[in-house]
């Protein structure tokens, strides 16, 4: 009985085809990031490589005696330890989000074991010191910038665990957190919603390896596996709201008392049972990365009542231009779109927007 299903897996990628970043070595970089490095390192232009930083998305690079890495768990594991066990005790804990930090800075690092030891105690020192009297007007050298944005992941964590008990939100990259916070703060009433039915969202959750995210019923908890939380902003939110919708428009759509029929259930259903026939073809599917591409969304969608109700719910708060302009060709006069097909998106459509108009506020 699907009531009774406590566990919802999300197999938003292969994990054959895409392994978790922490999984891989460091030399897939996108083809800037590896341009920049190598320029950084002939020219060793501060200047230059600024310049090319700023071209770059989303930085996500480090050069670790020599070698481009893209998250902590890029560096050895050898190096990891000597680095702990060569500063004090007191500044162990910020081993991680130092290098993490330096990662997502906008220039490239070149560091070393030796570096990594005489410059954490420092940037923390600094930390503590921004964390009594922030520095107006910000300064702009590699160390302030570090301490900077550790000081407003800090920041940005207690206000997101102010509004939704999370675990780990201090490992969500800062603009992640930021879209996040700015989500929650335009929807009070998905706040609320989120709050009095209890739910929670765990970052890193190993529950969650190699199938992006997951939600499960049984203790209202929405799981991210490790790696989403330094995605670009755009997925990251999109991923999240997927798992999200799991947590709320589906589950209020299929928490019904046993002897009342749910009519909203059953028309977003067999609206559904019309959407998914050939592999999902009218259905929407958004590009979220490696791994996730149309295709494969439209699939997961057409294989699954519930990942068809989470899926658009994540449309409808994220995309709701993309979904409106998809509408729109699917109803354009004298397509070979069939009519029920276009009936079943105008059903669901009816259902989704109550339960989003009820849900966002
Ligand atoms: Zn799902």
């Amino acid at each position: 009985m699907r009531h009774s299903r406590n566990r919802i897996d999300h197999s938003a990628r292969d994990p054959r085809e895409t392994p978790a970043r922490g999984e891989r070595p460091g030399p897939a970089l996108p083809p800037a990031a590896v341009r920049a490095l190598q320029l950084q390192r002939t020219a060793g232009n501060q200047a230059v490589s600024g310049l090319l930083a700023g071209h770059l998305p989303v930085q996500r690079t480090l050069a670790w005696h020599g070698k481009p890495v893209a998250t902590y768990e890029d560096l050895p594991q050898e190096d990891r330890d000597r680095i702990k066990k060569s500063i004090d005790a007191v500044y162990g804990m910020f081993v991680q989000p130092v290098i993490e930090a330096m990662i997502d800075d906008r220039r490239i690092h070149r560091v070393t074991v030796g570096l990594a030891v005489k410059e954490i105690p420092k940037i923390i020192d600094l930390l503590f010191e921004y964390e009594k009297n922030p520095p107006k007007p910000s300064p702009d050298n590699p160390r302030s910038r570090i301490a900077l944005q550790l000081l407003e992941k800090q920041q940005e964590a207690k206000k997101l665990n102010s509004k939704v008990k999370t675990s780990y939100a201090e490992t969500v990259s800062v603009p992640n957190l930021r879209e996040f916070n700015r989500f929650l703060d335009t929807n009070p009433a998905f706040v609320d919603y989120l709050t009095k039915a209890g739910i929670r969202i765990f970052f890193r959750s190993k529950s969650a390896n190699n199938i992006g995210g997951l939600y499960t019923h049984a203790d209202r908890i929405v799981h991210l596996e490790p790696g989403v939380e330094g995605e670009r902003p755009g997925i990251f939110l999109r991923l999240l709201l997927h798992e999200l919708g799991h947590a709320s428009f589906q589950r209020m759509l299929m928490t019904t008392k046993p002897d009342a029929l749910n009519q909203d259930e059953q028309a977003f259903r067999d609206a559904w049972t019309v959407l998914r026939r050939n592999n999902g073809q009218y259905l929407l599917g958004l590009d979220l990365g490696r791994g996730r591409q149309p295709d494969e969304r439209r699939k997961y969608q057409a294989g699954d009542f519930m990942e068809f109700c989470a899926e658009n719910f994540m449309h409808r708060v994220t995309a709701p231009g993309l979904l409106n302009k998809h509408l729109m060709t699917i109803n354009k006069p004298g397509n070979h779109v069939p009519q029920d097909v276009r009936d079943a998106w105008r059903d669901a459509i009816v259902i989704l927007d109550k339960y989003v108009r009820l849900l966002l506020r």
